[in-house]
């Protein structure tokens, strides 16, 4: 087997597994790849004729028929792997008008040469020296070596023509790099005409095009266009999620607003104090707002903890149920409850979260439920001193289209909103409630029809404890705290805050003086003020409260306790405060048991 030989069935193989990669891979359709997917399969078809003419030669005498057929089907194949070449060119370089032109007129150029290469004759060179027939010539072979010549002309012209992108353009590196090759297999052939370098030059001339032709990953493409359309519906998601969020926060504001007018110009003072009320009422609700969004941002930071304490079970029911008759007012739902008797007295767990996920269940029942019942369904299964807690909340209400089930533990996910426009809701729900169930090692699992009606059971394993010391909040009276005597600054450049925090503590009777910012702050120490707290707000203009905090630690014989009171409430801040080095931490809107403890921690108050 001769050199050259080998570096044809090395082509072979080469093309042979780039066409399986080429196909594998999947392509974008267009006339490019459509090119190129015929070039390498008769590539391939040349590179077997080629190698046949080789095992045909020593056969001359008594198989000259066919080596005549193969040679001339090699020298049609030559044609025509040429002829897809400089369509390649003419489409990169010309309009698709002046393509498809050329395109009829090398498919009339193929068939003509065909005929012609078809009828010429064709003679054998018979090499004395080696005893072979080494090469082909005669008629058919010159006028193959015009069809060629007139091409790799048409190629030049093409390249001349586009002679300021041929460089710039990486498409036509294989045509450029054939040309030089043809040249230069050209002057070899001459003077060694039995060596066949045909296959090596195409497979070359394949390689640099696969490198080059415009043909995206279709795969990339599918992921690109999946990871697009996700963030496009997360983007969506989110918007939705301001506009329902705006019109969430709206609804108690406007409760909120409108009252307060109404208070500015009432004189009655019980009608004074039921309008405080529903202005408590709306500020409650839009905190609970707030809440969820911050659980959802404390989830997304792996920051949600289950806090275990031990309960009574029957209580955290009973007050679900009458939250929930609350919310169903004099609507025509008939709540049904079915407890389990066997429900044990005391357990241990997180109730706020067992609370939170049952009721965010019995809401949506209830919301989404026009008419008919809404089902609470508590059974318990016991095994050693583990309790499992199988909660079903049941309705007949609008039910949840199979496809939507998937997404209803996403968040921000509403479905039906051209039905459920009036009801209120952030699409945040269900994010929370499943990613509870799932802090605690539990299930939830839905079953809906469209239409008829939705079933949500709740599995959750808490530990069964005997006798146990209570916290569930008893609603004690909380007796006023005694502070008398002790002073507080209280730092903030919200006038309004600063006036509700000053009158919230006005009510234990302890004296407070109020600052706008951190410098005054500053200055009232250096003067000498002596207090016996500091709230201090963090995000004040010019210096915050951090910075103000830094500076006072910075004082000498500085000891006084450092609060922070914050609006800034999102997942984590508690701990980075305390890790600033503030005493404490409590989070604007002021809950009045927070105050307390801090009152009772840093004044001894009893
Ligand atoms: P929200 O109720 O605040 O919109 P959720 O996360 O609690 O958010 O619920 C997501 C969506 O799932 C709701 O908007 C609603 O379309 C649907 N959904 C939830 N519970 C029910 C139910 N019991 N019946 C019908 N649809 C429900």
């Amino acid at each position: 087997m001769n050199v050259t030989m080998m570096l044809s069935i090395v082509s072979i193989i080469y093309i042979f597994i780039l066409t399986i990669i080429y196909f594998l891979k999947g392509n974008i359709k267009n006339p490019e790849t459509k090119l190129y997917s015929i070039i390498l399969p008769v590539i391939l078809v040349g590179g077997g004729l080629e190698l046949s003419l080789r095992f045909l030669a020593p056969h001359m005498d008594n198989l000259k028929w066919l080596n005549d057929i193969v040679s001339k089907l090699f020298l049609i194949y030559l044609v025509f792997w040429l002829s897809l070449i400089t369509l390649y060119n003419v489409y990169i370089s010309f309009s698709n008008k002046k393509y498809k032109k050329f395109k009829t007129f090398i498919i009339i150029y193929n068939l003509i040469s065909y005929f012609f290469v078809g009828i010429l004759p064709i003679k054998y060179h018979y090499d004395n020296g080696m005893n072979y027939y080494s090469y082909t010539y005669g008629p058919a072979c010159d006028f193959l070596k015009i069809c060629l010549l007139s091409l790799v002309f048409i190629n030049l012209v093409v390249l001349i023509l586009n002679y300021k992108d041929i460089f710039s353009n990486k498409k036509y590196y294989p045509i450029i790099i054939f040309e030089m090759l043809f040249i230069i297999t050209g002057i070899i052939q001459i003077n060694y005409p039995e060596i066949l370098l045909n296959i090596f030059i195409e497979s070359l001339v394949a390689f640099i095009m696969y490198n080059t032709i415009e043909n995206p990953d279709t795969r990339l493409i599918e992921q690109l266009n999946i990871a697009k359309d996700q963030a496009e519906k997360a983007n969506h998601a989110k918007t939705e999620f301001l506009s329902s969020m705006s019109h969430e926060i709206r609804t108690p504001l406007n409760a909120i607003d409108g009252f307060s007018q109404l208070i500015l110009e009432e004189k009655n003072i019980n009608v004074i104090k039921d309008e405080a009320r529903d202005i408590m009422m709306a500020s409650q609700n839009l905190l609970e707002i707030v809440n969820g969004i911050l659980d959802i941002s404390k989830i997304e930071a792996n920051k949600l903890e289950i806090v275990k304490v031990e309960y009574e079970p029957k209580k955290i029911f009973d007050e679900l149920v009458k939250l929930t008759k609350a919310r169903i007012g004099d609507r025509p739902l008939e709540f049904r409850v079915n407890i389990a008797s066997d429900l044990p007295e005391y357990l241990n767990g997180d109730y706020v979260r067992v609370k939170q996920i049952i009721l965010n269940l019995l809401t949506n029942a209830v919301k989404y439920t026009k008419k008919g019942f809404v089902e609470l369904n508590v059974s318990v299964v016991k095994k050693n001193q583990v309790c499992r807690l199988i909660v079903s909340v049941k309705d007949s209400g609008i039910g949840i289209k199979k496809d939507n089930i998937e997404k209803l533990f996403s968040k921000f996910e509403r479905f039906d909103m051209d039905k459920n426009m009036t009801i209120e809701g952030t699409g945040l729900g269900l994010a929370i409630t499943k990613k509870l169930v799932d802090l605690m090692q539990g299930k939830i699992v839905v079953d809906s029809v469209y239409g008829k009606g939705s079933n949500f059971t709740v599995a959750i394993d808490q530990r069964i404890v005997n006798k146990a010391k209570v916290v569930v909040p008893e609603v004690k009276e909380s007796k006023i705290l005694n502070v008398k005597g002790k002073k507080i600054l209280i730092v903030d450049d919200n006038l309004i805050n600063l006036k509700v925090a000053s009158r919230l503590l006005s009510t234990y009777k302890v004296e407070t003086e109020e600052v706008s910012s951190g410098f005054d702050c500053i200055k009232k120490i250096e003067d000498g003020n002596k207090y016996d707290l500091i709230l201090l707000d963090d995000m004040m203009p010019k210096m915050s409260g951090v910075e103000t905090f830094k500076k006072l630690k910075e004082m000498k014989d500085f000891n006084t306790p450092v609060v922070a009171l914050t609006a800034n409430a999102i997942a984590g801040m508690k701990e980075n405060y305390l890790k600033e080095g503030f005493n404490d931490y409590i989070s604007k809107p002021i809950d009045k048991k927070e105050l307390e403890r801090v009152l009772k921690t840093y004044l001894n108050a009893k």
